[in-house]
């Protein structure tokens, strides 16, 4: 294996970083207020506009036709920079990759261009309150009505869904199936009539999610991802893109772990020596993260696959990032509740929380490591 960039990915590297130097933006309000959103609307948009918004995408798209490891490249200078957390992730990582898969080429017009501009955002509509690690128990429904789907029922902890346009949900379209089967994967304008989205408050109080109830809501049936009842596989291909390397890259990790190598530094004169090896480890299990990832795209991009092993991925970068902001929580004492500078240790650690349990909770996945990966009995 040749861990050295190519000359054309160095050359990438040198254009991405003198971008990003001279156009990242200060500090934004959280995404989740109504000022904030739009703050981060019109950064989404200026991205777009310099070609930067999804550099893997095709041009034709709104791309810039980068290779996966330019993307990862790229990834770790936006964070490098301090660039803002990614307004419309659900378009641009979850729907996107499947749309490019899957999508009819109407489908791909019509989508694509508007989530890389983020004209559009985008929510998940997966989990609801009687489904969420058992996701194929759902019972929202998609009823046929000639050209169109009728849609009821609920979905809830929809991220950035107080403020999205659409939503992608799954949906049971053959009444007489069961479990994974007779589910569709449908495309869902929320300005709709019949639909009513209601914020919920994370954990630092502002309104980071919804539930949408769905009272007899009239889709076309050409919003459907993907074969109808088969919305199950496009939903799986959805998850491995947000368990693997799409949701999480390492760059995001590699910013936090060289910030929490500043902060200790800062403060080494200050704090128990036994603190030093653990900011030591973190940095160390970022770096082995970021390895992993670039070997397992680079065998991605030699015509592999990943499939399950995105479960690995999940438990690792969510509790490696846990570690990482305990770590900078202990370091800093009673100043992490403190705004200090760039150090939002607080946010971080208590978003941190959140990394086990979205994307599907660290429980499942050492499931899905268990019988998939090791080939052991189910339980
Ligand atoms: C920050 C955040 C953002 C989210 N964003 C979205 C979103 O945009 N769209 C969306 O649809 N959903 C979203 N979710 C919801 C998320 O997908 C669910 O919370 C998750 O799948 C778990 O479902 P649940 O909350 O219903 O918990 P449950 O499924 O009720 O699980 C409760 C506990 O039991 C454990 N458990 C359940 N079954 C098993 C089993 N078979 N073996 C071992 N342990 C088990 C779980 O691991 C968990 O610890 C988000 C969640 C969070 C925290």
């Amino acid at each position: 294996m040749d861990l050295n960039f190519t000359p054309e990915e160095e050359a990438f590297r040198v254009k991405a970083r003198a971008w990003l130097e001279g156009n990242a933006p200060a500090p934004m309000e959280s995404m989740d207020t109504p000022d904030g959103f739009e703050q981060h609307r019109d950064w989404e948009e200026h991205l777009y506009e310099h070609g930067w918004a999804a550099v893997s995408w095709p041009r034709e798209f709104g791309g810039r036709d980068a290779t996966l490891i330019e993307w990862l490249i790229f990834e770790e200078e936006y964070y490098r920079v301090g660039a803002p957390r990614r307004l419309n992730q659900n378009g641009l990582f979850l729907l996107g990759p499947v749309l490019l898969e899957y999508g009819t080429k109407e489908q791909k017009e019509r989508y694509l261009p508007k989530i890389v501009s983020a004209e559009e955002i985008w929510c998940q509509g997966w989990s609801e309150p009687n489904a969420g690690s058992d996701l194929a128990s759902l019972t929202s429904k998609a009823t046929r009505d000639g050209d169109e789907w009728v849609l009821t029922g609920q979905k809830t902890w929809c991220s950035r869904g107080v403020y999205a346009d659409w939503m992608f949900g799954l949906f049971r379209s053959d009444p007489s199936s069961e479990r994974h089967k007779g589910l569709s994967y449908i495309l869902v304008p929320l300005e709709s009539p019949g639909v009513t989205v209601r914020p919920i408050a994370q954990i630092d109080g502002e309104p980071g999610f919804a539930e949408v109830f769905l009272d007899n809501v009239r889709v076309p049936v050409a919003n459907t991802l993907g074969p109808e009842g088969e919305g199950w596989q496009i939903a799986m291909s959805t998850a491995g893109f947000e368990r693997g390397v799409a949701l999480r890259s390492p760059g995001r990790f590699m910013a936090s772990a060289d910030r929490l190598v500043s902060s200790y530094m800062a403060r080494e004169h200050l704090v128990s020596p036994s603190l030093r090896n653990d900011v030591i480890n973190s940095w160390m299990e970022v770096e082995a993260y970021r390895l992993y990832t670039f070997w397992s795209v680079s065998r991605k991009l030699a015509g592999g696959t990943i499939g399950a092993e995105a479960s690995l991925n999940k438990v690792w970068w969510s509790e490696m990032d846990v570690r990482l902001h305990d770590t900078a929580l202990r370091l800093l004492g009673e100043d992490a509740t403190l705004p200090l500078g760039d150090e939002h240790w607080l946010d971080g650690f208590l978003f941190s929380l959140a990394g086990p349990i979205y994307a599907g909770t660290n429980e499942i996945q050492r499931n899905i490591i268990a019988e998939r990966v090791l080939g052991l009995p189910r339980s």
